[in-house]
């Protein structure tokens, strides 16, 4: 009966901290959302008791009758939004679902062709210093010079000349469509699988605002606490069943024991929710946001890489203010608006400096957030920005307590779990 406050004050005091912090400041990490209550319910439930090595009516444990309930929802409704036949939703982060399909169908030494960290790819996809990096023969692709969109013909090239067994498309801050058909062409003119990697517009397909992986891919995998809105974790999706076998046991009992069964459920219900009608207006937002964001940056000032977006995300080249990725990311987190820092495509500077940030909607929109918001939000980032490019890297602190004054009424506007 004793509450956390009294058990656990330190802890109890850092969790308040970070509801404040979430409900007065902005946050525009891409990679980040605001789930529901429900999600939260579920996901701090009963279920984080139960160990359920194994899959749904063959499980290595007794008394797994109520979790197989949660697993096959979360599997049915993860199956109806994504029109695919087969899901395994037991990997605990996108890194590990990656894993997953690298230990189903490749063996150590073996070549993957994924996209480099500098254009946008993941650190899963065969960076250096990432066991995908150390395990297997890890050729990297990027993007063009010119318009920094993904170069096909260099996919295609590195493909004939490496033989990969397995072809990465997606990553973390790409903000255009990946044409996925042109991926199965190459994928198909050398053998190879292809695995698309969803992970940050995932929920932008579930709420059918972007193409789907399928029918190109043949293996798809996902975080499912991006655009998708649900617990953090990840999930493998395909509708080949020989993959599907192969992913179930690479998964349990290849790289994972008992599943987190209270997260599982959680995701059951993220999932229900992003198949309710409510949801595609939400993915649509979130782009017409993006959209939005974009265009009253490059308004004030800024550039775009790619010159816009298609999806949740974009890279603001801040070059032409003279301003550094590090030194924008502090200043506008002093103004409580919260973003990282990103290499830019070919950027100049190191990845701990780096010419840009990295901005998304998907946790603004689920705010309630619209187009009109974001474009406050644009104009309160060339605020903090000019401050600095006038100030060096102090910033102008009139200028942050000004914009800090402005986030806090904006957020007082769309409060954030009423009932917490
Ligand atoms: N794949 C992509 C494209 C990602 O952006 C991320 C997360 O940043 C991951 C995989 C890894 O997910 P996690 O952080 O849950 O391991």
């Amino acid at each position: 009966t004793e509450t956390l406050s009294s058990r656990d004050p330190a802890l109890f005091a850092a969790i308040r901290g970070e509801l404040g912090r979430q409900r007065d400041e902005i946050e525009l990490i891409a990679s980040e959302n605001i789930v529901s209550a429900a999600v939260m319910e579920a996901q701090g439930s009963v279920m984080t008791n139960k160990y359920a090595e194994g899959y749904s009516g063959k499980r290595y444990y007794g008394g797994c009758q109520f979790v197989d309930v949660a697993e096959d929802l979360a599997i049915s409704r993860a199956c109806e939004l994504f029109g695919c036949s087969f899901a395994n939703v037991q990997p605990n982060s996108g890194s590990q679902a990656n894993q997953g399909v690298f230990n189903a169908l490749l063996k150590p030494g073996d070549t993957i062709l994924g996209m480099n960290l500098a254009s946008g790819g993941h650190l899963t996809h065969g960076a250096a210093p990432n066991q995908s990096g150390k395990w297997f023969n890890a050729v990297q692709y990027g993007v063009r010079q010119q318009d920094c969109r993904i170069d096909y013909d260099e996919v295609a090239r590195l493909a004939k000349e490496h033989n990969p067994k397995l072809i990465i498309a997606g990553g973390s801050a790409i903000p255009r469509q990946i044409d996925f058909a042109k991926f199965r062409e190459i994928a198909d003119s050398v053998g190879a699988y292809l695995m698309v990697d969803m992970a940050h517009f995932a929920g932008l397909v579930a709420g059918g605002a972007h193409p789907s992986p399928f029918p190109f891919a043949d293996v798809a995998t996902t975080t499912t606490h991006k655009t998708l809105r649900g617990p953090r974790g990840g999930m493998i999706l395909t509708n080949n069943e020989e993959i599907a076998k192969k992913v179930n046991s690479a998964i349990f009992p290849g790289i994972q024991g008992g599943p987190l069964m209270h997260v599982i459920a959680a995701k059951a219900v993220a999932f229900g929710e992003a198949l309710r009608p409510e949801f595609k207006v939400y993915a649509q937002q979130v782009i017409s946001n993006a959209q939005a964001l974009a265009d009253e940056l490059m308004k004030g000032g800024l550039d775009i890489v790619t010159g816009g977006t298609d999806t949740h995300v974009m890279l603001v080249d801040l070059r032409p203010k003279g301003v550094k990725g590090n030194a924008t990311d502090k200043a506008l987190g002093r103004a409580h608006i919260t973003c990282n820092k990103n290499g830019i495509p070919f950027d100049p500077e190191k990845p701990t400096v780096t010419s840009g940030i990295r901005l998304g909607t998907p946790a603004g929109t689920t705010r309630g957030f619209k187009e009109e918001e974001f474009r406050q939000i644009a104009r309160m980032i060339i605020k903090v920005v000019d401050g600095l490019a006038a100030n060096g890297e102090e910033g102008n602190d009139a200028v942050e307590a000004e914009v800090r004054a402005e986030v806090s009424a904006l957020c007082a506007k769309f409060p954030l779990y009423p009932a917490l």
